[in-house]
């Protein structure tokens, strides 16, 4: 069997971890993916993961493959620099004018990497602060985790990581202006930057309090400390500006990854030109790599920007999502379920709990075996939902309202099926 073969060279059998899927017998294998569709081991299934978020054209898009058959044809790495990641990088200035230089490195992780780093050379301060649920890649800096209190001051979320380093990232609750406002004065001068998800994707779908994102700026610029919008998952997402476009809150920094790439590797760190200028080769922050600005994601990247600006994207995909939101709420309710559904642009998440969905804290207290058995369920018959109830479901220009006719329809009878194995929820 293909998994015992996987388990034999990989770590859990996968090579990240959300694809093990836990949950079911084994994990699901991909074989193909195009339009809405995956195709798989279990059969086609309508795809609500979408790559966790790095697909919004749909799968296999024809523009994005011939752009980037069009440069292979033209050789595909030089490591030298190349007219089309100057075009890229003036595109993504123009939506995004906060992003004034950018560095194009290969993830969104190397991305928020290298932004931390540069935040502490630009201040020559050391500390940072993070929010409780948001996920911001796998490096030292960031993965530390919540503990008790209001804030809490570095517990690393991953064993092999220096407690020393750790210590210098407090987290806060998300959505939480007093205790945000709190641990910046006790952080006080050693603040270098606070770094957030504008629109959290990362522990379900949580969005943000405006007065919280306005409170993250005020205080920032109040302390001299750099303020760190990551947008690898809501940049070019939930619109061309970003969360930032969005809500009018601009941050010094921004990454970017995900949809950006196409489906390829990206990842963007950027912001204000006095900022960026410290960069290496030009100023003393260093950042370097093979990879960077690969001429196969630049071309693809390309490509969904040219589509997104044609303006049918974003309405077929958040139309879908939206439609999906809704059709959730109401089979749920039919069947007998309390659900919380939160929606934003092309992206939903639902929970199995009463009332509302506005902080970490509530999404730790929905019922996650019930998503978990819903998932599984759904996946016979024929509908991909985001793997855990602390991911987010994307939806892509190719779900259509059929596509997204056909995901209720199946939902459907999941949702009387789970009804039958447990009884609901309320
Ligand atoms: N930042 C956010 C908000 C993310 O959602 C992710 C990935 O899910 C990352 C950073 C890390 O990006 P990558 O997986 O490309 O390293």
């Amino acid at each position: 069997m293909l998994f015992e073969r996987a388990k034999a060279v990989f770590p859990g059998g996968v090579n990240s971890p959300a694809r093990a899927l836990k949950h079911l017998p084994t994990p699901l294998v991909a074989k193909a993916a195009s339009g809405p569709y995956l195709y798989t081991d279990r059969g086609r299934l309508v795809d609500f993961c979408l790559a966790f978020g790095a697909i919004i054209l749909g799968h296999a898009h024809p523009k994005v493959r011939r752009a980037v058959e069009e440069q292979l044809a033209r050789g595909w790495i030089y490591a030298l620099l190349t007219e089309e990641e100057v075009l890229f990088a003036e595109k993504i200035r123009a939506h995004v004018p906060s992003v004034e230089k950018m560095r194009f490195v290969n993830s969104g992780t190397e991305a928020t990497m290298n932004a931390v780093r540069l935040a502490r050379g630009f201040t020559g301060r050391d500390y940072i602060i993070k929010f409780d649920g948001n996920f911001h890649g796998s490096h030292d800096y960031v993965l530390v985790k919540a503990g008790s209190g209001a804030a809490t001051w570095g517990i690393p979320t991953s064993a092999g990581i220096p407690s020393d380093v750790v210590k210098m990232t407090v987290v806060v609750p998300y959505n939480d202006v007093d205790a945000f406002v709190k641990a910046v004065r006790e952080v006080g001068d050693r603040l270098a930057a606070v770094i957030v998800e504008p629109i959290a994707g990362n522990y379900g779908l949580i969005l943000p309090e405006v007065e919280f994102l306005k409170a993250l700026r005020e205080e920032t610029e109040r302390v001299g400390a750099l303020l760190i919008f990551d947008e690898v998952i809501t940049g070019f997402r939930v619109g061309l500006g970003g969360a930032q476009g969005l809500y009018g809150v601009v941050p010094d920094l921004t990454t970017l990854g995900k949809v950006i790439g196409g489906g390829f590797p990206i990842g963007v760190f950027g912001g204000k030109s006095f900022i960026m200028d410290l960069v290496a080769p030009q100023g003393p922050v260093y950042n370097a790599g093979t990879f960077n600005a690969h001429p196969v994601s630049i071309a693809a990247g390309l490509a969904v920007l040219e589509e997104l600006e044609g303006g049918q994207v974003y309405s077929v995909a958040n139309d879908a999502a939206r439609r999906m939101a809704e059709g959730i709420r109401d089979l749920a309710e039919r069947v007998g379920f309390d659900v919380v559904v939160k929606h934003i642009a092309s992206m939903f998440q639902f929970y199995f709990k009463k009332g509302d969905v506005k902080t970490p804290q509530d999404v730790r207290e929905s019922n996650e075996k019930l998503y978990l058995k819903l998932h599984e369920l759904a996946i016979g018959h024929g509908v991909y939902l985001a793997p855990s109830q602390f991911e987010v479901n994307f939806t892509s220009a190719a779900h259509t309202a059929e596509v997204v006719e056909e995901a209720l329809g199946a939902l459907e009878k999941v949702f009387r099926e789970l009804r039958r194995e447990v009884g609901g929820n309320s």
